[in-house]
This record gives C-alpha cells, sequence and structure tokens, in this order.
C-alpha cells in the first residue's frame, strides 16, 4: 500500500521523534495524544527539534519549514483517518496498547496498517482481539529516533506480508535502516546485547578485574565506544535492571539471563548511576573520565601480547565476554529471530558495536569459545550452558 500520511500515537519522547522522521520523509502527520496539552507540546517538541536541526546543517531550513507544515496535531482518533500507518508509541502497557488499537480500528477503519513501538511486549500479544490482526506489526525505533538508523521492523504470528512490507518501506522513506525481526524477547539488538552487560557484571563479581579495567579491556581490545560499566551508568542501573527482569522472565528464566545480584544490590542502595550521582563509577562536578591511551592496538582483537599493553587480564575479559556474545548469537540464529546479515547491523547501527556478533564469533572462533564455556561452565555453571549450534560449529572446524 502506498503511504500519503502517517499517524503517531504517543507525543512522548518516542512519538515525537518518530514524527519528526515521518515529516522529514515528506508524509503528512498527524501526532495524537489524549490531551491538547501533551499533542501541543509533543508537537513544540518537534518543530523545535526540526530548527535546531537546520540550525546544525542536518537538513535544510527549506526542509525543516516544509517538514513542520505538514505536521498537525489531534486529540480524537478520528484525526487519523486517512493515514496510510499509524505508529503506536505509549507508554508500555499491553492492555492499554490492545485498548489503543482495538479504538483505533473502530475510528479509521480497515485499511491502515498499525505498528507498535513497544521494546519488550510481544506484538502478537498486542494484536490479539484487534480487527484484522494481519495489519498489526512492530517498527522499534531505538532512542533518539532522530539520530539512532535502526528500526526493527517486527513480524508477528499473524501479521500479512503487506502490512510488513508497508513499515519497512516507510521506514527507508524517514531515512532509517529497517531490519526484519521475529517476535521473540527484546527482539534482536537488545537481545544480541544481553551478555555486554550481564558476562562483564558476572566477569567482576568472579573477580578477574575491576570495573575500570574491563571497561578499558572493552573500550582498547575490543574497539567499543564505550565499556559496559561506564554504559550501564549512562543508562541508569535501575533501568537496565528492570530490562534484565524482563528477559529473565520472557525467556523462561535461562540462567544466563539472570539479573546480576551486584547490580540487584545497587540498585537497591539507591545507586543509580549518573542520574543519582554514583554508580560503578563516582560522577561529581564536572567529573570525567581520563581519556585512553593511544596503544596502537587494532581493535577489536584477542592477540595476547597487543592485549597485555592494557592490563593483564584484559585477555580473560575479552575472551569471556566474546564467548559470550558468540553464545548469544548461536541460540539467536537457532531461533531464526533474524537473518545473520540483519544481526550484524542490529548491533552496529543499535548499539554502535565495531562489528557484529557473528563477525564476533569468527574471531574467537567457535572451538575456543566453546572450550571457553566449558570451562566456566565446569566453575559456575548453567550461566555458560552452550549454544547447540555453537558446538557443532566447534566440533566441525
Ligand atoms: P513517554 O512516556 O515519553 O511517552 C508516552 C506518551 O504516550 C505520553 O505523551 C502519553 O501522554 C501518551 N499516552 C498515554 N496514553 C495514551 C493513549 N491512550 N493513546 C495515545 N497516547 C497515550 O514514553 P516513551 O519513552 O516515548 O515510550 C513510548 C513507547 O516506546 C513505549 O512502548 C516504550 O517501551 C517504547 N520505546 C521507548 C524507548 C525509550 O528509550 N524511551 C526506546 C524504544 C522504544
Amino acid at each position: 500500500m502506498t503511504v500519503g500520511r502517517v499517524g503517531v500515537l504517543g507525543a512522548g519522547t518516542m512519538g515525537r521523534g518518530i514524527a519528526q522522521l515521518a515529516a522529514l520523509g515528506g508524509y503528512e502527520t498527524v501526532l495524537y495524544d489524549v490531551a491538547p496539552t501533551l499533542a501541543e507540546a509533543g508537537a513544540e517538541g518537534l518543530l523545535a527539534a526540526l530548527d535546531k536541526g537546520a540550525e546544525r546543517g542536518r537538513w535544510s531550513v527549506d526542509d525543516a519549514k516544509a517538514a513542520a507544515a505538514r505536521v498537525e496535531t489531534a486529540t480524537e482518533l478520528e484525526g487519523l483517518r486517512g493515514c496510510g500507518l499509524v505508529i503506536e508509541a505509549a507508554p508500555e502497557k499491553l492492555e492499554l496498547k490492545r485498548e489503543i488499537f482495538t479504538s483505533l480500528a473502530a475510528a479509521v477503519g480497515p485499511e491502515p496498517v498499525f505498528a507498535s513501538n513497544t521494546s519488550s511486549l510481544r506484538v502478537t500479544e498486542i494484536a490479539a482481539g484487534v480487527p484484522g490482526p494481519g495489519r498489526v506489526v512492530g517498527m522499534h525505533f531505538f532512542n533518539p529516533p532522530a539520530l539512532m538508523k535502526l528500526v526493527e521492523v517486527v513480524a508477528a504470528e499473524r501479521s500479512s506480508e503487506e502490512a510488513l512490507a508497508t513499515a519497512t518501506a516507510v521506514a527507508e522513506r524517514m531515512g532509517r535502516t529497517p531490519i526484519r525481526a521475529k517476535d521473540s524477547p527484546g527482539f534482536v539488538a537488545n537481545r544480541l546485547a544481553r551478555p555486554f552487560s550481564l558476562e562483564s557484571l558476572r566477569i567482576l563479581g568472579d573477580g578477574v578485574a575491576d570495573a575500570p579495567t574491563i571497561d578499558r579491556a572493552v573500550r582498547l581490545g575490543g574497539g567499543f565506544r564505550m565499556g559496559p560499566f561506564e554504559l550501564l551508568d549512562l543508562i541508569g542501573l535501575d533501568v537496565n535492571l528492570e530490562i534484565a527482569r524482563s528477559f529473565f522472565a520472557q525467556g523462561g528464566e535461562p540462567e544466563r539471563w539472570r539479573p546480576s545480584p551486584i547490580q540487584e544490590k545497587l540498585v537497591a542502595e539507591g545507586r543509580f548511576g549518573r542520574k543519582s550521582g554514583h554508580g560503578y563509577f563516582e560522577y561529581g562536578e564536572g567529573q570525567q573520565r581520563e581519556p585512553d591511551p593511544d596503544l596502537g592496538i587494532a581493535a577489536p582483537t584477542l592477540d595476547p601480547s597487543e592485549l597485555a599493553k592494557i592490563d593483564p587480564a584484559a585477555g580473560e575479559v575479552l575472551t569471556r565476554l566474546f564467548a559470550q556474545i558468540a553464545n548469544e548469537a548461536a541460540f539467536a540464529r537457532e531461533e531464526e529471530i533474524a537473518s545473520g546479515a540483519d544481526m550484524e547491523t542490529a548491533m552496529k547501527l543499535g548499539f554502535n558495536w565495531p562489528i557484529g556478533p557473528l563477525a564476533i564469533t569468527e574471531l574467537i572462533g567457535p572451538r575456543r569459545a566453546v572450550e571457553t564455556l566449558d570451562r566456566l561452565r565446569a566453575e559456575h555453571g548453567e550461566a555458560y550452558a552452550t549454544a547447540p549450534r555453537l558446538r557443532a560449529e566447534a566440533e566441525a572446524a
């Protein structure tokens, strides 16, 4: 279906950013919220962001003006009539999202495709009971939508190919890079990123290295822009813990996804990271991390002589981390949550990883990954249970 008009439900953080992309992509854009003040505040934020982008040279003043002229607000669902696609970015509550789509279907008729921006609910469950469930898909944008290129187009059990194609085409015209994801816990990027924090926390808990050393090894030897602990402090330990709990529950409580007791303790103590002034690090007035020295390492690497320049523990840190990244990717490949190419794209665009999880698997090699996991399993238990696919690849290697 050719879409000329796009609706966005919810004018909060995500909704206004998504509406901005729609307007810049040339769509007549309707930004809806439940009260006029909310819809207008969203539109004002959007217009201010368009001006700022023009000032910074991200688009021309004329483009910003043309995009602004395409935006209207609504507080009645009938205002979304004529939209070919409506993207929902309301609070993360299953019943609310279901209710919204059911009322929306009554207001706008059978034609429009409905997309949910949920990050943790099952799209299939949101679609259940909505008239025409085939038209319901997921469109998972990342925060902030205007800067993050990735959009996970999520195929729920009954999503039609046509609805998925519509969501994909609109994401492309919004200047994003869509990938196709299965309706599974956390979809692709958030799921493949699980080991980045969880394995780092186990490395810390096992006393292999402290948080600054682990972060440095991951930046300098792994080539990641941020280490896991500074990233956790930035996201918020409480926010990350909620995500960890949601994955653990949705995945049927696999040990490798068990939330970290270290993080549970820090959150209970009110150490939430940057926003509370302390997390894994302390954040005083104007306090900044020391810039990393240039050690001339071509990261990412597992070369022991290179890693020894960082710290004696750097080799073990990266070997463990890469083994678990390879393991998670192997479980994900078994479950066919996305194509291999889309997994690589998801991690590079969604989390700024230097290389994707399949390239990391290649770097460590399946055999070494499995040897590492088996050694750690003997010591620490089922958090290191190996994906059968990775073991098969190790045996074939
Ligand atoms: P938010 O709280 O900033 O905005 C939610 C908006 O929805 C508010 O303006 C609220 O007034 C509005 N709303 C409430 N009831 C509504 C209804 N019945 N119909 C329409 N709008 C209604 O939340 P957010 O951070 O923008 O998150 C929105 C969605 O996007 C959630 O599902 C969230 O999981 C998902 N998401 C968020 C992020 C993020 O980092 N914030 C990233 C990816 C996905």
